[in-house]
């Protein structure tokens, strides 16, 4: 069985191989700089992914260099308001932020653990409830500029191993071949929009869904836009309450999920259609509180009502379109798309910026390996064993969200029912919520 599957993996690193390089290599006049890992893209997972080699005891001698096309943002005064851009945290997560030490400054700054997620559906009022039964949090609701300044803190404390070149915007590639000849780089070369070349061992992309390595390595993207935008905004609550649950609701329009963020204050995601989002976008505010309000209804059925709201912040409201996309390959000869690069899906299963960190475990994990080995960093023999454990765990959750996103943009009699049974059985079937559990925390 082991042999079969070297002989398999054998089999795709040749395809890999023979697919060749994209682009033909140019002789660089003086030699670029050269690292062992570029990351292009310095979001919340390319900050991530380099905060974690960079703190990682085989990588002590490596030199790992972020590319960001944005400014450095100064987060030594974190606001008092909450911003409007957060993430539901899964535990793995938080393991994967600890590793690098970033979690800690992240409990020092401000979350909202939660301890139950009940979601419910408009048409029939069927429910399902996940909780933990012990005293251990489901996830935390956290705003993406506390991750981005705790992994900031967490790359100045390795500025000696990382270097994060902010304003430089990646905009070309040329990659080398897979069998190295004389005359040319065995190394990805990188060129930025101020005309400094780098040159790199491995390069990572983490540069989003529109990404360029992606575009520029000629990786297939199957991608989808969605007739949906989500809405945010920071809301404040009518009382204080617990205000430890997870709430959200599909209405056919779309789903609508209010996130604790504090005892007064929640934070919202509604994706609807794109006509309603301008008009939520417009609304006056006390409108815009009542439509989130009725959004939301009281009703027998449901065990436990959500807070209500009272105010939202002014400035907070905000839309983005949505859509899906997933790269058919992950990797190439010295090169890795991870995070939104990889795989983009819809924000209701709160799992985007999750799977992306689950994609720096598991590649960090492989590269550490190679390190300690003394191999070839951009070797696609690591790199396969990368691309098949994420897309394995990947793929089933990014079509699980497609398919739950279209079951309930529906008002159809018969999809209603089969959806209302599937809420009603998974709710009385403790392990099966147990497995989705288990899948969404990692
Ligand atoms: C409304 C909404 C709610 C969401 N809620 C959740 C949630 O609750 N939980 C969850 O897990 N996920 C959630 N997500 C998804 C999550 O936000 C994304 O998955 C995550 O932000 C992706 O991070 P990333 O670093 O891969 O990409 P990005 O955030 O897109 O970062 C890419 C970075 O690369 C830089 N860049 C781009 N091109 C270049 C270049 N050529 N050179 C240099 N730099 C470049 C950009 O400036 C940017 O900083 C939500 C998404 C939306 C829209």
């Amino acid at each position: 069985m082991a042999a079969l599957r070297g002989r398999a993996l054998l089999a795709r690193l040749g395809a890999r191989l023979r697919a060749g390089p994209r682009a033909p290599l140019r002789s660089a006049a003086s030699a670029p700089p050269l690292y062992d890992v570029v990351v292009s893209g310095g979001g919340m997972v390319g900050s991530a992914m380099a905060a974690v080699l960079g703190h990682d005891i085989h990588f002590h001698d490596k030199k790992i260099a972020l590319l960001e096309a944005g400014p450095r943002k100064d987060y030594n005064h974190m606001p008092d308001s909450y911003s409007n851009r957060v993430s539901s945290i899964s535990p793995g997560s938080a393991t994967l932020l600890s590793s690098c030490g970033a979690w800690d400054h992240v409990c020092s700054l401000r979350l909202k653990p939660f301890r139950r997620m009940q979601v419910w559906d408009a048409c029939s009022e069927a429910m399902i409830v996940f909780e933990k039964d012990d005293l251990d949090d489901m996830g935390y609701i956290v705003e993406n500029d506390v991750i981005m300044s705790a992994l900031t803190k967490q790359l100045d404390a390795v500025a000696d191993r990382v270097e994060v070149f902010y304003r430089s915007k990646a905009v070309g590639y040329t990659w080398p071949l897979p069998s190295h000849n004389c005359d040319t780089s065995p190394w990805v070369q990188v060129e930025l929009a101020d005309g400094r070349r780098l040159q790199t061992k491995l390069l990572i992309g983490a540069d989003g869904h529109n990404s360029v390595v992606r575009k520029e390595a000629e990786i297939q993207n199957i991608e989808h836009q969605y007739d949906q935008s989500a809405v945010v905004a920071t809301l404040h609550l009518s009382e204080a309450t617990d205000n430890n649950v997870a709430w959200q609701r599909f209405l056919p329009t779309g789903p609508i999920a209010l996130l604790p963020l504090s005892d007064t204050a929640s934070s919202l995601v509604w994706s609807t259609s794109h006509d309603h989002a301008l008009e939520l976008l417009a609304m006056d505010e006390e409108s815009f509180v009542d439509s989130i309000n009725s959004a939301f209804p009281s009703g027998t059925a449901v065990r436990q009502l959500p807070p209500s709201v009272a105010k939202v912040d002014p400035e907070s409201r905000a839309m983005f379109p949505l859509g899906m996309g997933h790269a058919t390959e992950y990797v190439q000869h010295r090169v890795a798309l991870i995070g939104d690069a990889a795989h983009r899906v819809h924000p209701l299963a709160g799992q985007g910026v999750n799977l992306g960190f689950g994609d720096i475990a598991c590649l960090a994990h492989h590269l550490s390996a190679a390190a300690f080995n003394g191999s070839d960093l951009g070797s696609l023999k690591h790199l396969l064993k990368f691309e098949t454990e994420r897309q394995r765990h990947n793929v089933s959750l990014i079509a699980a969200t497609d398919v739950l996103k279209r079951l309930y943009s529906t008002t159809l009699a018969p999809l209603v029912l089969l959806r209302t049974w599937g809420l009603q059985a998974t709710n009385a079937l403790p392990p099966l919520k147990e497995q989705i559990m288990a899948l969404a925390s990692k």
